[in-house]
């Protein structure tokens, strides 16, 4: 006879991504295990820190679905506007709401507490267990199962499970002992978070504003208070890490101009080096790859989480039709239709990130004449921008049922 796996599903990685599929699937009859190495309620969570994530609309909707979003919500800022430019050269364009008829573009929240809400969740669901701190340390592959092995407070247990989601970030140590290659590209660039307060308040406006050394995010974040997200070169970052808060805010001010009035404070500065990465492959056998281990996005669209909580939407809807059916969860049918699914989404977010990146981080006369056109172009095309905009709130292509708002069951 043979024995059943410890679980039906295990998560490598409980960050915003491995947690947020835990919490999408908490109401099917599975046994759901999360192995995440930093405990999710200290302050060195990696995945839970500063920065502030802007959820497109449909991500909204993904967490409708889900069931958390009036968990969420107050923790929120809406964006109503948005409002690109390119530093030194003519041609904006605007984005607002009311022209994609919904009540925002996205939304604010910061990271820390967007995953503590999550984690708040998942203590309703006494059939999703937390092991934390614990680190997968080496997996062992057999027909019927998949064998992990982790190592909790100095002591190293097997685990076993019908499926495998390696949702341990960009430097996935799933993905290397699966022995799945990666695109890599660097782009030489590094992002400078921090919050800031302006003499003027935001509006509810997302600015994004593209200059010759990279593009300058500023988001929403409370009242008169807008989270950066400044991108440049790698050469810049010992200066601009170095000066003191007045000297940056006045360099700051140079690149993005008087908008929102003078900047009157900066909270602390985060360092995050940028690159693209994509696995080659997302499946393996009885094991699949989600989030940053299996993209791993410049932040300039702010499209990496988004795109993840897609793949949560649908992963989590073919996993539970799966098992409603009586099918094996980790049979290559089963993850084969769920990638199938997803195929074009991460195409599309991926290369359109990385165009962006290199269209706008240059000063070639050329093609700053193009940006220039291109952005009055769409400033003035309605239907152009109507596409631009059902792209950017994610709510273009197939969508699976959490992404309608609705719930699995
Ligand atoms: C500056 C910046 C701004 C961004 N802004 C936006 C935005 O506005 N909108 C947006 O959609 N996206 C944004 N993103 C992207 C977003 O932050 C990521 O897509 C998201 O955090 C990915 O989450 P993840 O859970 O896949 O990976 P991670 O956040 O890397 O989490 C991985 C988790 O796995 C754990 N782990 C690692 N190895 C092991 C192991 N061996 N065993 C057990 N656990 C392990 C880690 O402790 C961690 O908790 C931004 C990114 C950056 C850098």
């Amino acid at each position: 006879m043979t024995v059943p796996p410890d679980y039906d599903l295990l998560i490598a990685g409980g960050g915003l991504i491995g947690s947020g599929l835990a919490l999408a699937l908490a109401r099917q009859p599975l046994r759901i295990g999360i192995i995440e190495a930093v405990p999710p309620a200290t302050h060195e969570q990696p995945s839970f820190d500063s920065r502030a994530i802007a959820l497109a609309f449909g991500s909204r909707q993904i967490f409708e679905g889900i069931g958390c979003w009036p968990a969420i919500a107050p923790k929120t800022t809406p964006i109503r506007h948005i409002h690109i430019s390119d530093r030194g050269h003519f041609g904006v364009t605007r984005l607002e709401a009311a022209q994609a008829s919904l009540p925002a573009l996205g939304y604010v929240v910061e990271a820390r507490a967007l995953g503590q809400t999550i984690y708040q969740g998942l203590k309703n669901f006494s059939q999703v267990e937390l092991l934390s701190p614990a680190r997968v340390i080496n997996i062992n592959s057999e027909p019927a199962q998949i064998q992990i092995q982790i190592v909790s407070q100095g002591r190293i247990r097997t685990l076993s499970t019908r499926l495998l989601i390696a949702a341990d970030g960009g430097s996935s140590l799933v993905r290397q002992l699966l022995q799945i290659p990666v695109q890599r590209k660097d782009y030489g660039q590094t992002a400078i978070i921090a919050n800031v307060a302006t003499e003027r308040p935001h509006e509810y406006t997302a600015f994004e504003r593209f200059t010759n050394t990279g593009p300058l995010a500023l988001l929403p974040l409370g009242e008169k208070r807008s989270n950066l997200v400044w991108t440049v070169k790698n050469t810049q970052v010992p200066y601009l890490a170095a000066v003191d808060d007045e000297t940056f805010l006045a360099h700051l001010q140079q690149r993005f101009g008087q908008r929102l009035g003078h900047f009157t404070r900066i909270g602390k500065r985060h360092i995050y080096p940028l690159q693209l990465l994509r696995s080659q492959q997302q499946l393996a056998h009885r094991a699949v790859l989600i989030g940053n281990a299996a993209h791993n996005l410049h932040p300039v669209a702010g499209q990496g989480f988004n795109l993840g909580l897609r793949d949560i939407a649908a992963l989590a809807q073919t996993l539970a039709d799966a098992h409603k059916a009586g099918h094996d969860l980790g049979a290559p049918e089963t993850l084969t239709a769920y990638a199938q699914w997803r195929q074009w989404d991460q195409h599309l977010i991926a290369r359109s990130t990385d165009i962006l990146v290199r269209l706008f981080s240059n000063d070639y006369a050329g093609l700053s004449l193009a940006r220039g056109l291109g952005l009055t172009a769409l400033d003035l095309l309605p239907p152009l921008k109507r596409r631009l905009m059902r792209q950017a709130t994610g709510l273009a292509g197939r969508q699976p049922r959490l992404s309608r708002g609705l719930s699995l069951l």
